[in-house]
C-alpha cells in the first residue's frame, strides 16, 4: 500500500553536497525538509573565494561522473535549474623533474600512445589496466557504492550475488602500489597511477589495490568542468531545493540532538521524526549527537588533508591546463612522510588548477587563478606555521625549476586553506578531505552506516560515512539514505 505523508518532516544538519543531495531527495518525496548549517551558506567543502578580479573554488576542482548532478536537477521531472558543463579533452598534464611530460587524454588510444612514446609503456598494459579498472568498478559499484552496506536485503539481489562471486577481481589482498608495480614496466607509469589513491586521501603503499577502480572514473566515464566553475555544482543543488520548498536555517549550529520519545528535538527547538546528519560523523559523535551514538565513533582513522594556496599570478603560462600535476621524486618517501611521520614532504607532488583556462572570467586578462595543492597529513599537534611556511618554499621552488621561471616573482595575491582550517570551517575531523581513511581493505565496512541500528529515524550522509568521500560518493551517499528513509517511514 503507498502512502504519501505531507505531515512528515525531516531536518538535516549541514548544507555540504551530501546534505543538498539528501534535503532534494527527501522533499521530493513531498516531505517539510528543514536544513541547518553552521556557515554563512551551502556547499560545505566546495566552497569559493574572490578578490580583485580573481575567483577561486576553494575545494574541489575535479568534477567526474555529472549524471548524478544532473539526476537531482531533474528529480521531479522539471528542468527549472540550469547547470551547463563541458568534457574534457585533456585531462590532466603531468610533469616529472627529469623534464618528461604527458598529457592524459580522454581519447584513449591518444593516450596510450603518450604512455609509450614519452614513458616508454607499452600500448598493451594500459590498456590491460583500464578494463581491469572497468571489471573493478563493475563488481564493486553495485555492491559498494550504490547502496547501504549494511543491510541484509543488500545481499540477497542478484546483481550483489554475481559481484560477489566476482569479488577476488577487486583484489582487495594486495596493496595498490604492489599491484601496479607488476602490472607496469615502467616506475613513472605506475606513479601515475598510484596517485588515484590520493582521490580518496588514500596512501597507495597502503591501500588495498581495490582502489584502482578510481581511474576508471576518469577515463571510463569522463572527466568534466561546470562551465560556471565547480561551486555552481553546489549553487544549482541550493536552487532545486528551494524550488522543491526546502528551508533554509543558515548561521545555525546545531549543538544538541535530544530524543524525546519517537522524536528529535534539536537546539531545544526543532522537532521532527527524521534527522540526517551530514556533518563529520567523528565531530557528531564528540558534539550534537554525543548521547546518540557509539564512543567508537568519536575516533577514526582519518584519510589525508591537504595545503593550498590559492595564488593569483599576473601572466599566463601556456604550457599549463586546467589540471596539472607536478610528481615527486619519490613517491613512496613523499607518503611515508605524510601517513607515518605525519609532515608534508619536503619534496612534495603539486597539483596545480587554473579554472581561468577553462572559465577566463576567473582571472584579470593576462593573468592566471592557481589552485595550489599538495597533500598534507591530518591535525595532530603539527607545528603547523613552520611546516606552511617551508611547504611554500618547496612548492615555489619545485614549480619555478619546471616551469624555468621565478614563480614566486608573479604572485600577485594570495590566500591559503591549510588542514587545522579545513577542520574549523567545515567541522571535518583533524581536517581529512575525504572522512575516514581507506588505508585498509576493512575500511569499507567499518565505516559509519547511513542510518543508526540504534535510534529510529536518525541517518547520515557525507563523506565521513558510506559510500565515502568524493562529489559523486557523497551525491550518492544521500541517494542510499533517502531511499533507506523512503524504506522506512513508507514514502514512496
Ligand atoms: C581542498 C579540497 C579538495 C577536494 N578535491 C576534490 C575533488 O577534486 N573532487 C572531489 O570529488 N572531491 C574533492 N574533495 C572532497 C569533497 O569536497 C568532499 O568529499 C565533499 O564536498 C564533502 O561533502 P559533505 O556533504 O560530506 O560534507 P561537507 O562539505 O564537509 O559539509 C558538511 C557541512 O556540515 C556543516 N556543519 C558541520 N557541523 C555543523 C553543525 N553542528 N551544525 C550545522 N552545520 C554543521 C559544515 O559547515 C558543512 O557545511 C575535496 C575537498 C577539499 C577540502
Amino acid at each position: 500500500m503507498k502512502h504519501y505523508r505531507k505531515d512528515t518532516s525531516a531536518l538535516v544538519i549541514g548544507a555540504g553536497v551530501a546534505g543538498l543531495s539528501s534535503a532534494i531527495r527527501l522533499a521530493n518525496k513531498g516531505i517539510q525538509v528543514k536544513v541547518f548549517e553552521q556557515q554563512a551558506t551551502y556547499g560545505g567543502k566546495m566552497g569559493v573565494w574572490e578578490q580583485d578580479a580573481y575567483r577561486f573554488d576553494t575545494g574541489p576542482s575535479l568534477f567526474t561522473m555529472p549524471h548524478y548532478v544532473d539526476e537531482l536537477l531533474t528529480i521531479d521531472g522539471k528542468d527549472n535549474v540550469p547547470f551547463d558543463f563541458e568534457e574534457l579533452e585533456v585531462i590532466c598534464h603531468y610533469f616529472w623533474d627529469d623534464g618528461t611530460t604527458l598529457q592524459a587524454t580522454k581519447d584513449l588510444e591518444l593516450l596510450k600512445d603518450s604512455f609509450e612514446k614519452n614513458i616508454g609503456e607499452p600500448k598493451e598494459n594500459i590498456a590491460s589496466f583500464l578494463k581491469d579498472s572497468q571489471t573493478k568498478y563493475q563488481i564493486t559499484n553495485h555492491v559498494f557504492l550504490e547502496k547501504s552496506l549494511h543491510k541484509l536485503k543488500t545481499y540477497f539481489s542478484w546483481g550483489t550475488i554475481k559481484s560477489i562471486f566476482r569479488l577476488h577481481r577487486v583484489e582487495v589482498f594486495k596493496t595498490m602500489a604492489l599491484q601496479n608495480e607488476r602490472r607496469f614496466k615502467q616506475e613513472k607509469t605506475v606513479q601515475f597511477f598510484n596517485r588515484y589513491a590520493t582521490y580518496n586521501g588514500s596512501n597507495p603503499y597502503e591501500a588495498p589495490a581495490t582502489l584502482n577502480v578510481i581511474p576508471h572514473y576518469e577515463y571510463g566515464f569522463g572527466a568534466f568542468f561546470p562551465t560556471n566553475g565547480i561551486r555552481s555544482i553546489a549553487d544549482a543543488l541550493y536552487q532545486k531545493a528551494l524550488s522543491l520548498g526546502v528551508e533554509f536555517h543558515f548561521n545555525s549550529s546545531i549543538e544538541t540532538v535530544e530524543k524525546r520519545g519517537d522524536k528529535y528535538l534539536l537546539n531545544g527547538v526543532f522537532e521532527s521524526q527524521i534527522v540526517v546528519c551530514n556533518m563529520d560523523v567523528a565531530a557528531a559523535a564528540k558534539g550534537p549527537l554525543k548521547n546518540l551514538l557509539s564512543g567508537k565513533r568519536k575516533d577514526y582513522e582519518p584519510s589525508s588533508s591537504a595545503l593550498i594556496f590559492y595564488w593569483g599570478i599576473n601572466r599566463e603560462f601556456t604550457s599549463l591546463g586546467l589540471h596539472n600535476i607536478f610528481f615527486s621524486d619519490d613517491y613512496k618517501k613523499e607518503f611515508h612522510s605524510i601517513f607515518s611521520q605525519k609532515q608534508i614532504d619536503n619534496d612534495p607532488t603539486v597539483y596545480v588548477h587554473i579554472s581561468s583556462k577553462q572559465k577566463p572570467d576567473d582571472a584579470p586578462k593576462g593573468a592566471e587563478n592557481w589552485f595550489v595543492m599538495v597533500n598534507a597529513p591530518y591535525v595532530e599537534n603539527q607545528n603547523w606555521d613552520t611546516m606552511v611556511a617551508q611547504a611554500r618554499e618547496n612548492i615555489v621552488k619545485k614549480l619555478s625549476r619546471s616551469l624555468g621561471i621565478d614563480v614566486a616573482q608573479h604572485i600577485a595575491l594570495e590566500h591559503k586553506l591549510t588542514p587545522q582550517l579545513i577542520q574549523k570551517h567545515t567541522g571535518s575531523y583533524k581536517g581529512a578531505l575525504y572522512g575516514s581513511s581507506s588505508n585498509n581493505r576493512t575500511a569499507a565496512f567499518l565505516r559509519q552506516p547511513n542510518f543508526s541500528s540504534v535510534h529510529k529515524g536518525l541517518y547520515f550522509c557525507g563523506g565521513s560515512v558510506h559510500p565515502g568521500g568524493g562529489i559523486p560518493l557523497c551525491l550518492l551517499s544521500g541517494k542510499i539514505t533517502s531511499d533507506i528513509i523512503a524504506h522506512d517511514f513508507n514514502l514512496f
